[in-house]
C-alpha cells in the first residue's frame, strides 16, 4: 500500500490523478457512550477494571487511577510522562503509574479517538488477547461522536533519526502517517520480517489490529524473575517454544504476525505525541525505548515539527473534471 502510494505521488506533492488541496477541517472525536472491560495486566498479572469514558474537546487521552485518591491520580497519555519502556510503555505522574498502554493507544490512534478519560483500577492496562482488537471492539460498541473542535496534527518538517547499534528509528516529512518497520530475530519462525503501511483506520483494523504480542518460552522464567510477564499466557501472547515451534494451538493470525505487532506497538507509542503525526516513521529492530526517545528528539527541536489543523484532502483531477473529495492521506492519518 505504501509503495503503491509513493509511486503515485510526484515530487511536488501532487499525484498523477491531480493536484491535492486542503478541504474541510476534520473534527476531534470521542466515544459516544462509556464502556468498560476487565482483565489482567501482562506483566503485573493484576486484575483490573478499565472504563473508557467520553471527554470534552482538547482534553486529550488521560488515564485516571480510580484506586488512588485525588487529582494526583490523573496521568496524561503523553510522551513526556513515559517512565518505563521495559517490554512495554508505561506512563506516570505524581507517583501514579499505568503500564502497558501501547495496545490501547494503538486502538485509539487507529480509531481516530482524540479525547478520552480512561479510568483504571490498577497499575496496568488489561492485556486482553495481546492485540489491539478487543479495544477496537469496545470502541465499536461504544460508538464515536464528532466534536466542535478541529483535529490537530503534528507535521514533521525535517528528518529526525536515532541510531543505537543495529537499532534505528526515524521520522521523515510526509502528508500522511506511514510506518515502515523491519525486525530481525534469531528464531527461525521470525527471522527478518518487514511491513510498510499507510496507517488509515481501515488498514489499521484489517492489517495490524489483530497481531498479538509475542515472546520466547525460554525467556519467560527470566522475565518472571524480573517481575515481568506474570499475566502472560497462551491466551494473550504468541509463544515460541525451545524447538522453534509456536505453542499456541490456533497458530498465527497473520503469516508475519510478529512484524505486524511491532507496527501496532509503534502506532501506539507514537500516539503519545498527543496528536496524530503527519510523517513517515521508520524502525529497524526498534522498540518502545527508541520510539519514546524519537518523540523526545522531535519535540526538543521546534524547527522539526509544526502543530496544524487536519483537513480533508481534495484532489483536482488532472483531466479538469470536477473536484473530488479524496478523504485520503491526512484525513485518514
Ligand atoms: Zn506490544
Amino acid at each position: 500500500m505504501f509503495e503503491a502510494m509513493s509511486k503515485r505521488q510526484g515530487q511536488n506533492g501532487s499525484s498523477d490523478s491531480g493536484l491535492k488541496l486542503s478541504g474541510h477541517p476534520i473534527s476531534q472525536r470521542t466515544l459516544k457512550n462509556p464502556i468498560s472491560c476487565t482483565g489482567v495486566g501482562l506483566h503485573s498479572g493484576v486484575k483490573v477494571t478499565m472504563a473508557l469514558k467520553p471527554a470534552p474537546a482538547d482534553h486529550g487521552i488521560v488515564f485516571k487511577r480510580t484506586d488512588i485518591a485525588g487529582n494526583g491520580a490523573l496521568i496524561p497519555a503523553r510522551w513526556d510522562m513515559v517512565d518505563d519502556t521495559r517490554l512495554c510503555t508505561g506512563v506516570s505522574a505524581n507517583g501514579a503509574v499505568v503500564r502497558t498502554i501501547e495496545h490501547l493507544m494503538a486502538a485509539l490512534a487507529g480509531s481516530r479517538i482524540d479525547n478520552l478519560l480512561i479510568e483504571i483500577s490498577g497499575p496496568e492496562v488489561p492485556v486482553m488477547d495481546g492485540s489491539a482488537h478487543p479495544f477496537i471492539f469496545l470502541i465499536d460498541c461504544a460508538g464515536v461522536v464528532e466534536q466542535q473542535a478541529s483535529r490537530q496534527a503534528i507535521r514533521v518538517l525535517r528528518p529526525i533519526k536515532l541510531q543505537d547499534g543495529d537499532r534505528v528509528v526515524s521520522l521523515e516529512p510526509a502528508d500522511n502517517f506511514q510506518v515502515d518497520l523491519a525486525i530481525d530475530f534469531a528464531s527461525s519462525v521470525i527471522r527478518r520480517q518487514e511491513m510498510q503501511v499507510e496507517v488509515t483506520p481501515g488498514a489499521f483494523r484489517s492489517e495490524v489490529s489483530r497481531a498479538r504480542t509475542f515472546g520466547l518460552e525460554q525467556e519467560v522464567a527470566m522475565l518472571r524473575a524480573a517481575g515481568l510477564a506474570k499475566g502472560g499466557s497462551l491466551d494473550n501472547a504468541v509463544v515460541i517454544g525451545a524447538d522453534n515451534k509456536i505453542l499456541n494451538e490456533e497458530g498465527l493470525r497473520y503469516e508475519d504476525e510478529f512484524v505486524r505487532h511491532k507496527v501496532l506497538d509503534a502506532v501506539g507509542d507514537l500516539y503519545l505525541a498527543g496528536h496524530p503525526i503527519l510523517g513517515c516513521f521508520r524502525g529497524r529492530c526498534s522498540g518502545h525505548a527508541m520510539n519514546n526517545l524519537l518523540l523526545r528528539a522531535l519535540f526538543s527541536d521546534p524547527t522539526a515539527y509544526r502543530l496544524e489543523p487536519m483537513c480533508e484532502t481534495l484532489v483536482v483531477p488532472a483531466a479538469g473534471a470536477e473536484l473530488l473529495p479524496a478523504r485520503a492521506v491526512a484525513a485518514r492519518a
